[in-house]
Order: C-alpha cells, then structure tokens, then sequence
C-alpha cells in the first residue's frame, strides 16, 4: 500500500513543536503533541487541589502550548478551530500511542543525550515502517540514530522546518547512509505537496545548509561592519531590500532570532571545524556581552535595537558596537544607495552596488566577496548541487537571490578577477568553470555541476508565467494580458502598478472572456506578482472626483460591473487564484468566478470603508449571494442574519488572514479549494478549468434574489448607530454604513421582495457615486494614496 500520512506524533511542545503540530493542522492532518511529564506542581494546581497524578497535571506542557498557539502572532493556525486537530499528551501515558501514527517527528531540546535517550523509547514503541524524523538544527542526524534497530534507522532521516513552520517556506530533508530512498522521495513529496514546503536536501553537516551559509554571511557582516567603522543601521539600510533581501536585514533579523539561538547556532560549526572557517564561526566580544547582558533582541525587548519613548512618539536606537550604548539610529548615505534606488531589476542594482566605491559600495563588496567564495567552498560538502544551496537561502532566509545567482549578476568572470587581485583564493571548480568557456552558474536552463551542464529538473506543478511570454501571449495592453498556458487553458494575469484594477484591466477582462469562450476550455485569472491585486485605481478614481467627472466615474464602475457578470455568466469556466493581498477589487474579481482555488497565504477582504467608499464592483451582492448559496435550496432561510453577516463582514473591511479564515467569512465556498503550495497555485486552478470544463460545465442561471428590504436595513443599522453612540466609530463611518446597509437591504422594498441582480448594482453604483463626491471620502483616499494606510476622519 502506498505510504500515507494520516496522523503524526509530535514530540516536543516547544516554540517549533507546536508551530509544526499547527501546520499539521493547517493541512488537515490530525496530531498528537507530547511533552515531558512535570515533576512538580504550580500554585494554581495546588490550589485546585490537583495532584501530580492528575491527567491536567501531565498533559500541562503541551495544553499550555496550545493554549498560546490561539493567542500568538503571526497566527501559527490558519484557522482558530483547526486547533482540535492537535491532541495533547504526555510521554509517559501516551507513549503507546506511537504505535498508531505514520510520522513520529521529535522537535526536543537541542542536545544529543536528551534526543538519544528519546529515541530509544520511541523505537520500542513504534510499529515497523513507521516514519522518524529530527528536526534538530545542527546535531548529527546519524549520530541521533546510532544503536537503534535496522528498521528504525531504514525510516529515520532530518526535517529541518524553519521557525515559524506555517510561514517559512524551507525544509531542510537529511536523510542518512541507511535511509531507505523511498522514505526520502515520500518525504520530499509529501512536503512540497501536503505542506506546502520549498524541499531541499541538505548532508549531514553541521548547521545543513541554510544556517551553514546564513550564519556565516551574519558574521562576516558584523566582521566588516567593524573593520569598517559602519554603524548597525547603516549596514541595515544596505543589507535589505536594496539587494534583494527582507526588510529586516542584518541586524532586525539577529533580533527577532534571538541573539541566544544565534550563538548557539554559530557555536555548532565553530566546535568542529578549524581554520580560518573556525574563527569565523567565534563571533565578536560585543556580541557575547550583548548576550551576558540579557539584551537578546525582541524576546527581551531589546538587542541592536531599542525601540524607546522619545519627545515626538517612539523612536528606535542602535547599539553602538563599542560603547554597547544606544545611539539614535543611522542610515547610510551614498551616491551609489541613489543610483541603484533607480535601477529596475535587482541584477542591474547589484551590478551598481557591488562597482561602486563609495561607503556603500566598499561594504557590500566586502561582505558579498567572502559569503560567495564560501558558498562555492562549501557547496559539495553541504549540499548535492548549487541549486540546493541558492534555494535554500531563498527559502529559508527570504533572499530573492541565492548565492550562486548573485555572483551570475555581478558577472563572475570579472569579480573572480577582482577576487584573485585582492589576494583572496576562489574554489578550483569555478574557475574551471570560466576556462571551459561557461560565463554563468546559471544559463538556458541549466546549472553548472561538475563540469557538466545539469539541466534544471522541471516541476510539472510549477508554471512560470516569466518563461511563457512573450511566446504565449495572445493579446496584451498596458495593464494585463492574456496568456495560452497550453491544455486548452488561457491565463488572464494583471501587471499594472500594484497589479491594481483600471480601465485597462478592465478591457482585458472582456476581451479574455471573449477569446476563452471561442477558443479555450476556460480561463484561469492569477499572477505571479507580489500580491493577486491590491484593489481599483484609486488616484484615477480620486482624480476624477475631483474634477467633478462623475459622469465618467458612473462609467469605469458601470464596465466594471459588467466585466464581472461577463466572469459569472461566462460560458466556460473562469478559476481566480488569489494568494497574498486580494482587496478590494481584488476579492470582486474573484467573487463571481466559478471557483476560486485560493493560496492558503491569501488575504483577502472587501476594504473600501477604509478608503471612504463601499465596493462599486457587484461585491455587495456577491458576498450576500454567496451566503445565501450557502443554504440548502428550500431552507428555512433566515435572511436577516445573511444580510447582518454581509454588512458587518465590509462595514468593518474584515480582511482574512488565511484562504481557511475567508472560507469563515464567506469569501469562499465549498466550490472553492486552497492550495497548500503557493508555487502550485496556478497549476492547481488550471487543472480545476480542465475538470469544470470536461465535467459539462454550466454558468449559474440568472435568477431573483431574494433582499430583507426597508425593516432589514434598520436592523442593520442598529449596531452601527449604537457604535457611533459609543463613539466606536465616526459620522463619515455611519454615513457610508446607512449607504452600505441600503444596497444590502436592496433599498425600499418589502422583507423577501425578490430583486433582479441589475436593481442591486444600480443601487449599488449609485451609492458607491453618491460616497466619492463626499469631501471626507476624498480625503481617506488621498491618505490611503499617500501614506498607505486608512484614514479614520
Ligand atoms: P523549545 O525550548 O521551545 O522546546 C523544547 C521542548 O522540548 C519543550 O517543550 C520541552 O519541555 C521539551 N523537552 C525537553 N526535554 C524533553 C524530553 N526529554 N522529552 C520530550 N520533550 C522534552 O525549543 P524549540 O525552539 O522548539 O526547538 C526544538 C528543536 O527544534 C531543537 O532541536 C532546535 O534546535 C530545533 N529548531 C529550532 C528552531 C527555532 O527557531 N527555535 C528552528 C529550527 C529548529
């Protein structure tokens, strides 16, 4: 039988532990989270009256753990309910358990004694073929193994999950000399497909991969940030974005790691190897001292940041790595900084960066030299090829570039050059690499291995819409185009600026429509961008109104509307694939298709309050639809409760915080599915065209719908009046919450009047003009525009 997962023992209630038993739950996967049994009681079971015998006693670490998963934040749960798929227990009561799961991961402290002595019981106790895994972050994986029985170690290998599971992407698969293959490949599998993970597989070396080279490049920062005379916040206004990598750059990264795991990190490999390499790994007396001194970063409230109090609201200091005094925080400044701000892709920015001779450019050349040859160095002891490495730090670190592809921009020829003049030694293989005539790690979808050109393995999940075009383009404006995908499948994918909905936009949605229903099995509307769509155009839609050009504003919400009902009414499938922000016109979109296959990191929500309007689009009526299509067909509907439901969800611009949560708002239906694997995404909504289309599909007939009318609006104005009785919320508020609850009600009408779909979007325009002429609607656009974030006035 083939190999499944169907429920998991977790061992180990830590930080990680739980974080993986609440992924486990996010996908559906029923565990078993066991801790140690205390061995004294606290005052509260003391004044219960408990003793050490009892059930609540035992089990108290790992309730405990559940009890902060609700609470932390980013929320390890997609979805708050999810949690009773996590059963707590102990090791002690709950240790023949083991026998009934198929994946037994241990995520103990991290000390050798304490997993090998965990080990042991765990092999009397699990039944034969029964998956083991690790998920230390640097302790010989063999080593765990040794003396447990042959089937034990045939099904024992690292996973690697990095903090926090539900969001970062990477896990790290060490399997060893004994592990079965099979138990690998299901693993890589089974992680990529179930869990959504980006899979590498890393040696068992110290540290693996990612925090093999993550560490290092940390410390050579520091290193060159010393010997430079830089200033904590100046190597973090370079380290950041600027090359590609998160916000929080060096040293904001240190402080939510915490500075205590980063030394122990660092003190892993520095105990095992030598050389140049060792003293490396030893970092600087400052940061020790930082440590001595409890000021570890976010966990302690302060590290090489201090967030303070100051005269006009908070301000943040940096630690001054000589005096460890705080000093008002620096950002570095140079011509360089300002050229590559212009530049257009990240390869151009480095080029400029890496070539100037400025401050800015001496630092982070000095940094990257060191962190490329020692990936180049370290690749083959740590990892099968470059493209493990390169991966891994994407995944892992948040670089938008690995190692390998960031010498390919820099252009490798020339900086081995400069390499070599400074007096530094590059690895052999790369300059054999040069001299056989190759220039790039990377080219024409190979990379380099051994002297050989490996072509990069395709994943027929993965579509890469970059590589589509311009080939596959059908047809194209400035704001979208539609795309072929191959199987029959067209691809409608926006690019305006913030991927936002304009008249551009607009068109294309009519015209792929169209294309689809000649030509096609159905359409797919996604991208690969940094969000699915942020919303409409607001400045255009700002400029109009303030030229007074309702006329035209009727219009692009008018066409808007019917771009929408040409989605629902298409007559072949249209599949949305929304992931990251999906606001405003973003969720309007995706309401009328015939299904939506939403990322699980999908936040989605109708937001225009914020912006002092209600949704022009049909999204109202859509919302309101799809909790009406909820029912059973001849139930006993309550309306008033689906119309309450509606108001309250946009009233108060509720944004999802997973694809599950907006299944919880009505966002999506049971039509709808969530992929796990944001990589998978579009494959997953074009395979969901080709099965509505080969299904026979139908779009919905048009039908009357059923609106609570003149009593259901007062109902659902009741809370808001008594909120703006509170003071909760503002008279604009309220303003825009009688409009709101009007098109809702579905106007003045009797409870149960059956309405036409066209009296709710004219009811609904009308409202929608009557808000953007309003001076303080203006005035929250204007802010949304200028400072991205709403404006309550
Ligand atoms: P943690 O201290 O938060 O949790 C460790 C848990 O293990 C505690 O609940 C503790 O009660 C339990 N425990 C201790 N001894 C035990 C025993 N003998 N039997 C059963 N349970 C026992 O630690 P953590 O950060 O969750 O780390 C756990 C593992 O994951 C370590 O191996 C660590 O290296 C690794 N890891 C941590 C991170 C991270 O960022 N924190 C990232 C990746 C991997």
């Amino acid at each position: 039988m083939a190999r499944q997962i169907r429920k998991v023992a977790v061992i180990g209630s830590g930080v990680m532990g739980s974080g993986i038993a609440a992924h486990l739950a996010n996908v559906g996967i029923p565990s078993l989270l066991l801790d140690i049994v205390p061995n004294q009681l606290t005052e509260e079971e003391q004044r219960k009256g408990l003793t050490l015998e009892d059930r609540a006693v035992r089990n108290r670490l790992a309730t405990l753990a559940l009890k902060k998963l609700q609470k932390q934040k980013p929320a390890p749960l997609s979805r708050k309910s999810h949690v009773h798929y996590i059963q707590p227990g102990n090791l002690e009561d709950d240790v023949e358990k083991l026998a009934e799961v198929d994946w037994i991961i241990e995520v103990v402290v991290e000390n050798l004694d304490v997993k090998k002595q965990l080990f042991e019981k765990v092999d009397q106790y699990r039944k034969q073929g029964t998956l083991v895994s690790s998920n230390t972050s640097g302790i010989s994986i063999e080593a765990m193994a040794k003396g447990r029985s042959e089937d034990f170690q045939a099904h024992f290998l690292g996973t690697h999950f990095f903090n926090p599971p539900r969001y970062l992407k990477l896990l790290e698969i060490i399997p060893t000399k004994k592990t079965k293959p099979e138990v690998t490949a299901f693993m890589k599998a089974f992680a990529e497909d179930v869990l959504g993970k980006g899979v590498v597989e890393g040696k068992d070396t110290p540290n693996f991969i990612a925090n093999r080279i993550g560490t290092y490049g940390l410390l050579v920062t520091v290193q060159k940030m010393l010997e430079g005379g830089y200033s904590v916040g100046e190597v973090d206004s370079v380290t950041g974005p600027l090359i590609g990598r998160p916000k929080s750059a060096t040293f904001r990264t240190l402080d939510v790691v915490g500075l205590d795991t980063f030394l122990h990190v660092a003190k892993n490999v520095h105990d095992v190897v030598d050389g140049e390499e060792k003293d490396v790994f030893d970092p600087p007396v400052f940061m020790k001292k930082m440590a001595e001194n409890g000021w570890i970063g976010s966990k302690s409230g302060q590290g090489f940041f201090l967030k303070q109090k100051g005269e006009n609201g908070s301000e943040i200091l940096e630690i001054n790595p000589n005096t460890l005094e705080y000093e008002k925080r620096k950002k570095m400044k140079a011509p360089s900084i300002e050229q590559a701000k212009q530049a257009k892709s990240l390869n151009e920015k480095l080029s400029i960066l890496i070539q100037a001779n400025d401050r800015a450019g001496q630092l982070l050349w000095n940094l990257m030299k060191p962190v490329l040859i020692y990936s180049a160095e370290k690749v083959y002891e740590i990892a099968g090829d470059i493209k493990a490495v390169d991966d891994a730090m994407k995944w892992g670190f948040g670089w938008e570039q690995g190692p390998f592809e960031m010498w390919d921009a820099i252009g490798v020829a020339s900086s081995v050059q400069r390499m070599e003049e400074e007096g530094a030694t590059v690895p052999s293989w790369v300059k054999e690499m040069l001299t056989s005539g190759r220039e790039r790690f990377y080219q024409d979808g190979t990379f380099y291995h051994h002297g050989e050109a490996k072509v990069i393995p395709i994943n027929g999940k993965i579509i890469h819409l970059k590589a589509l075009k311009p080939e596959r383009v059908i047809t194209k404006n400035s704001g979208a185009s539609l795309i072929d995908l191959g199987d029959d499948v067209a691809l409608l994918e926006f690019h305006s600026p913030n991927n936002s909905i304009g008249f551009d936009v607009v068109q294309m949605i009519n015209k792929a429509v169209d294309e689809v229903e000649a030509n096609y099995k159905g359409l797919v509307i996604g991208n690969q961008g940094k969000n699915f769509c942020v919303g409409a155009n607001l400045m255009m839609i700002l400029m109009e109104a303030q030229d007074d050009n309702f006329f035209e504003i009727d219009m692009v919400v008018r066409q808007f509307q019917q771009a929408m009902a040409k989605i629902r009414y298409s007559q072949k499938p249209v599949v949305s694939a929304p992931f990251a922000m999906t606001l405003g016109g973003g969720t309007e979109i995706c309401l009328p298709t015939a299904s939506i296959q939403a990322s699980l990191e999908t936040y989605m929500g109708l937001v225009e309050v914020g912006v002092g309007v209600i949704p022009g689009g049909g999204g109202n009526k859509e919302l309101y639809l799809r909790h009406l299509e909820r029912l059973p067909e001849g139930a006993n509907i309550d309306l008033q409760s689906i119309a309450n439901k509606t108001f309250e969800t946009i009233a108060m611009a509720k944004v999802s915080t997973s694809a599950h949560e907006a299944m919880e708002n009505g966002f999506l239906s049971e039509r709808d599915g969530v992929v796990m694997n944001g990589d998978h995404l579009l494959y997953q909504a074009k395979q969901q065209v080709i099965h509505l289309h080969d299904a026979g599909y139908r779009p919905p007939t048009r039908k009357k719908i059923p609106v609570v009318g003149e009593t259901g609006y007062a109902t659902m104005l009741l809370g808001a009046k008594s909120m703006k009785f509170g003071g909760m919320i503002s008279e604009h508020d309220l303003k825009i919450a009688e409009k709101l609850a009007f098109v809702i009600a579905g106007g003045r009408v009797a409870k149960g009047t059956l309405v036409d779909e066209q009296y709710l979007l004219d009811l609904e325009r009308e409202a929608f003009l009557s808000l953007v002429g309003e001076p303080k609607s203006q005035q929250r656009m204007q802010h949304m525009l200028m400072k991205g974030k709403p404006l309550r006035n």
